[in-house]
């Protein structure tokens, strides 16, 4: 059963360009990731989205799987190739779960929240993923692909992460998923326009208002060392920036690092 169909979410879009073309919506796929950068890569795409309704091979940072069983969410990637230069790109990130938060608390009203760098969280849980990788396409320009699963029917993500996962449906009367990708892609063009226009400056505001990462104590977990602080602030080129009980601050880059709350998930 497939009812992710771009006729149902295409006359919903409120965007210029993104959405209207390029757009790839099967029932499987290994990941929508994998796709979108396969095109992008050999130059037989620039701009476009991949959907589907299960991911065999869905993954999230650092070679973590990404569970996306069949029909329970959005597994979805925006491939675009935005015109900032390369140390900009992680404001991408922060583009779509900017873009992700407000599609969710516009259609839902559920406190949807951005848990640096790259989740979507309410009720202290993760709602939505958010995988942005980057590559060359064969004219050398540089490409993005944003991914994002975001978890909308129960049975989303395995029982044993239940602690830490939530979906849509257990949080409000969900709205479909057609309304939800709509939604999505119309804020995540305006986003993405934002900071190409003024870098962080465009995006400052909505990631200050909607994040629950800053102003809060944190943990900052790498493979070296775990340390804690309260993270301050990000900066231009989407680091964040922790204040530790030393009163020195440290710069820490999404690369290898997770960040946790100080009692749980967020
Ligand atoms: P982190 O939470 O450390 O930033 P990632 O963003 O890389 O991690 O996401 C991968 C992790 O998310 C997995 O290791 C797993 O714990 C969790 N996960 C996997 N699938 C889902 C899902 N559908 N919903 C919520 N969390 C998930």
């Amino acid at each position: 059963m497939q009812d992710l169909l771009p006729a149902a979410w295409q006359p919903l879009l409120t965007t210029c360009s993104l959405g209207r073309e390029g757009v790839i919506c099967q029932h499987t796929l290994t990941s929508t990731n994998t796709v979108l950068k396969e095109l992008a890569r050999r130059g037989e795409m620039s701009q476009g989205v991949c959907l589907c309704e299960m991911q065999t091979a869905g993954r999230g940072r650092l070679d973590r799987s990404w569970s996306s069983p069949e029909g329970r969410g959005v597994w979805m990637s925006v491939l675009l190739r935005p015109q900032l230069p390369p140390e900009k790109t992680p404001l991408v990130t922060f583009c779509a779960a900017i873009a992700m938060t407000k599609a969710i608390r516009r259609l839902t009203g559920v406190d949807a929240r951005i848990k640096w760098p790259n989740d979507v969280v309410a009720d202290g849980r993760k709602l939505c993923g958010v995988l942005l990788e980057a590559g060359f396409a064969p004219d050398g320009g540089m490409f993005v692909v944003a991914g994002t699963g975001l978890n909308v029917r129960s049975g989303a993500y395995p029982p044993e992460l239940a602690d830490r996962a939530v979906a849509l449906e257990e949080l409000c009367d969900a709205p479909s998923r057609n309304e939800l990708i709509a939604a999505y892609l119309s804020e995540l063009e305006e986003a993405v326009s934002a900071a190409e226009a003024s870098y962080l400056e465009g995006i400052a505001q909505s990631y200050h208002e909607l994040s629950c990462t800053l102003g809060h104590e944190v943990q900052v977990l790498s493979p070296a060392e775990t340390f804690t602080g309260v993270a301050e602030s990000v900066d231009g080129d989407g680091a964040l920036l922790v204040r530790t009980g030393a009163g020195e601050i440290r710069r820490v880059l999404a690369g290898d690092v997770s960040v946790r709350g100080l009692m749980g998930y967020v």
